[in-house]
């Protein structure tokens, strides 16, 4: 299995080439050509298995070329932890290096008015950990019904830092119709209860 049978554009692939990849990783070869049909996902799977880069890449051609519009982000990515998020920024920045796509990262302890001027801007990926989100969602800086996928990353984690009841909230602020991938380490009652309110019939994978 390469990276050019999983139905990666051109440029994404040559992006991937550069990293020193040479072939995707089992999360990355069962999620990526579902996550490009457009299904939802829940994939059990811990930290280095590659978990960053099976979302990061389709969602990259999915989005293609930039075409956001102010306080309204196309995409978004809850993580629990500002770390967890940068690093996310980052595979974002690696990846995405041949399109032309805007970020924004709301996280705690960085200035909110930078964070407000490139909403205003207008992004096509907002990367968020859940307390800034609503923040600057209740000040009326983000509007997230354009927002036509969610993922929501290392949800036991989210689980444990009391993260849930905002991401429920967060959940009934997006349009109905969208793509949710929900990623979790160990998948414990509240999170299965999650995946089974906000997702719609996903396709489940274990590495
Ligand atoms: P993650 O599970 O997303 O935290 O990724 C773990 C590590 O694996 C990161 O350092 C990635 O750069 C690396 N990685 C991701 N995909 C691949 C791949 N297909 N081949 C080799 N390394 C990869």
């Amino acid at each position: 299995m390469t990276f050019a049978d999983l139905g990666l554009s051109d440029e994404l692939q040559r992006a991937v080439n550069e990293s020193g990849y040479t072939e995707p990783t089992p999360i990355q070869a069962s999620a990526i050509p579902s996550i490009l049909m457009g299904k939802d996902l829940v994939a059990v799977a811990q930290t280095g298995t590659g978990k960053t880069a099976a979302f990061v890449l389709p969602m990259i051609d999915i989005l293609g070329e930039g075409r956001s519009r102010a306080r309204m982000p196309r995409t978004l990515i809850l993580e629990p932890t500002r770390e967890l998020a940068a690093q996310v920024a980052e595979n974002f920045e690696k990846y995405g290096k041949y399109h032309k796509l805007s970020m924004a990262l709301l996280i705690g302890g960085v200035s909110m008015g930078d964070q407000t001027a490139a909403l205003e801007k207008g992004v096509d990926v907002l990367i968020a950990t859940p307390g800034r989100l609503m923040d600057l969602f209740g000040r009326g800086k983000i509007l997230l019904t354009g927002c036509s996928m969610l993922v929501i990353d290392e949800a036991d984690r989210m689980l444990d830092m009391g993260f849930i009841p905002d991401i429920e909230e967060i959940c009934t602020k997006l349009p109905k119709t969208r793509q949710t991938l929900l990623f979790s380490a160990t998948m414990p009652p509240p999170i299965k209860k999650l995946a089974d309110k906000f997702l719609d019939n996903p396709k489940t994978i274990e590495v």
